[in-house]
């Protein structure tokens, strides 16, 4: 037996092929581009759109067999000027429970039209500035608006949002789990005598989009939906990393997301919200996509699918906002004038935990530094200030109290308190 001084030059490949996998998808992806079919008519669009929900529910792991009891419970109130933030837990499946923050304007003159605003990927999950500021916008504008938090952010981050690939085993996907929790906030939004069951809106953005974009052909109870910097063409996802959230298992064996928009048209006015600065979802491919949606909305009603495109980046700032107030309030309440944001110097309330648990410890477990420091932007917290378990205690409950009471209508009687609240936590 020969000595073996080295290992044998074994490779085979050169390095030019180390992008060969994504060379290769995306080969397929402009393969796919032109591949796809699209109905000639509504009967022929009406004989596929039961078969593409059907399986699109599958693919993303279905529902239980039979909707469980959602025993909601009151987890308090916040009242604000205008309007009340209401806090609940629901049991969307036996022991999987949802947090859920509904918001309510005092004023009600009959059943009022309610919106479903899912988040994206934002550390703060249903506390995030963009997601208070248009529930607290379209409370004012005369809607009954519920946000949650998906698996793995704020209240429900004891199970880490990515680590969830063992769903594939059962045959569940985080797609699948984010659906029919939304679906089951509805169920509990349209039980309410507030809220009028016919006229049911949803608009999210980033991962909150896709959310809605599923969440709206899915559930036909939806009128009125905004993908908000979420929209795409599937080819374009080979080359991308997007969440598993996002990924819809083997969909493009039978559709691409233009037929999933389809699914909506005839009952549901579609907005897609781009921005033009946005990488990650491009507004070209939302074009691209907008243009083959019509391909199926044109059989019934080419207004009713329309884009509004923002010069920004990857956000749900004031600009996209007022283009969907306007886009709901057409298709949820009648063409109103106007639609100016109302939160202009209101800051966002920390204060709409569900679970007293996680609002009084503030260190959920897996949670990072950004989370337990509230989420904001702005928190001190940063490296550099970080201190000892007690400072991190302190200044979550400072800027908690700093949060909440700026939107509160005691702000203008204490503001010594304010002053004296903030020098005994930060000395
Ligand atoms: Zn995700």
């Amino acid at each position: 037996m020969p000595k073996l001084d080295k290992p044998f030059d074994l490779n085979v490949l050169p390095q030019v092929h180390a992008k060969m996998l994504e060379d290769h998808f995306a080969y397929i992806g402009d393969e796919m581009l032109e591949s796809y079919e699209y109905p000639a008519s509504r009967e022929e669009w009406e004989a596929q759109r039961g078969g593409i929900r059907a399986k699109l529910i599958e693919s993303m792991g279905g529902f239980p067999e039979e909707a469980c009891d959602l025993a909601p419970v009151d987890c308090g109130t916040l009242q604000r000027d205008g309007f009340r933030i209401e806090k609940w837990r629901l049991e969307s499946r036996p022991g999987w429970y949802i947090a859920a923050n509904i918001y309510v304007p005092d004023e009600q003159d009959g059943p009022l039209p309610g919106v479903i605003c899912p988040h994206g990927h934002w550390a703060t999950g249903k506390r995030s500035v963009h997601v208070q500021r248009r529930c607290i916008n379209f409370a004012r504008r005369g809607y009954v608006a519920l946000s949650l938090d998906m698996v793995g952010y704020d209240e429900r981050a004891y199970q880490d949002h990515r680590d969830t690939w063992y769903l594939m085993t059962t045959g569940m996907t985080l797609a699948g789990l984010h659906l029919y929790d939304n679906m089951r906030a509805l169920d509990y939004l349209c039980g309410r005598e507030e809220v009028d069951a016919d006229r049911i809106g949803c608009t999210g953005a980033s991962g909150g989009g896709n959310q809605t974009t599923y969440f709206s052909a899915i559930d036909e109870r939806v009128k009125a939906s905004a993908p908000v910097c979420s929209v795409d063409i599937y080819a374009d996802y080979f080359r991308k990393a997007h969440c598993n959230c996002e990924t819809v298992p083997g969909v493009v064996a039978y559709a691409d997301q233009p037929h999933v928009l389809g699914l909506m048209a005839g009952r549901c006015g579609l907005l897609l919200v781009n921005a033009i600065l946005d990488g990650g979802f491009p507004i070209l491919r939302a074009r691209q996509a907008l243009d083959r949606a019509h391909r199926i909305f044109d059989l019934y009603n080419p207004e009713s699918v329309d884009i509004h495109a923002v010069y920004d980046g990857h956000a749900y700032t004031q600009k996209f906002r007022e283009g969907v107030y306007r886009w709901f309030d057409r298709w949820l309440k009648g063409p109103v004038a106007g639609a100016r944001s109302h939160t202009r110097g209101w800051r966002t309330c920390a204060a709409t935990r569900c679970w007293s648990r996680a609002a009084r410890d503030c260190r959920t477990r897996r949670r990072s530094r950004a989370q337990r420091c509230t989420g904001s932007k702005r928190s001190a917290c940063t490296p550099g200030r970080r201190r000892s378990r007690e400072h991190r205690r302190r200044n979550c409950a400072r800027q908690s109290w700093q949060m909440c009471s700026a939107g509160c209508p005691d702000r203008g009687r204490r503001p010594e308190d304010a002053r004296a609240y903030r020098r005994r936590c930060t000395r």
